[in-house]
């Protein structure tokens, strides 16, 4: 390897160069740096903006409808379309499992970044709408609470409207986890394709 301060030509592997000394072992962040494939990463992210448009088209009307938590489809809809984009980033350009992962890693953080503002200004309109829902039907529902004994409705009215946003916010949490390992598997998957078809096509030739 050579030495990038005074190019000198070290053998391979050797932390420091026998010349100058300089440290030719690369730091977390540079590594990981040198590994990121930006044509793959794109590549994926395209992909994944298909899949997110396909799946709106193919399970919008049924979120809407709500047969199913907004959360849940959300969450489906997201590891789908960074699954199928880290696959695509892993058999554009990466070589080996590790650079696949890192890839679809960062292909899931670029998405999640991109769609959390997004979904963000959503989820803030929506909760706006809702709150003014409830308390434009808070008379009428009072009403009809008054027919049950009122400290027991109360108590567990307020347990669940405290509760509700902790759940939606592990949702989130697990949704975002399960995010990343999606990419990071489908980055690792799409090399593994890529290897496999490359083996087939040998041993046809
Ligand atoms: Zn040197």
């Amino acid at each position: 390897m050579e030495c990038p301060e005074c190019g000198h030509e070290n053998k391979t592997n050797v932390k420091f160069c026998k010349k100058c000394g300089k440290n030719l072992k690369k730091n977390y962040i540079e590594r990981f740096n040198s590994q990121i494939n930006l044509l793959a990463v794109f590549a994926g992210l395209a992909i994944s903006t298909l899949i997110l448009i396909l799946c709106s088209f193919l399970y919008g009307s049924v979120a809407v409808s709500g047969a199913i938590d907004l959360t849940i489809y959300i969450g489906l809809v997201l590891v789908t379309m960074v699954f199928v984009g880290g696959i695509t980033t892993g058999i554009v350009g990466c070589r080996d499992f590790e650079d696949g992962m890192i890839n679809g890693l960062f292909m899931s953080l670029i998405a999640l970044t991109i769609l959390g503002f997004i979904l963000g200004i959503i989820l803030l309109i929506t909760m706006g709408i809702a709150a003014s829902i409830a308390s434009a039907l808070k008379p009428f529902a009072s009403s009809t609470a008054s027919q049950t004994p009122s400290y027991l409705n109360t108590a567990s009215n307020s347990n669940s409207n405290s509760l509700e946003p902790l759940y939606t916010f592990l949702k989130g949490i697990i949704i975002i986890i399960l995010v990343f390992v999606a990419g990071a598997l489908g980055g690792s998957f799409g090399v593994f394709l890529k290897n496999g078809i490359k083996k087939a096509r040998n041993r046809g030739a």
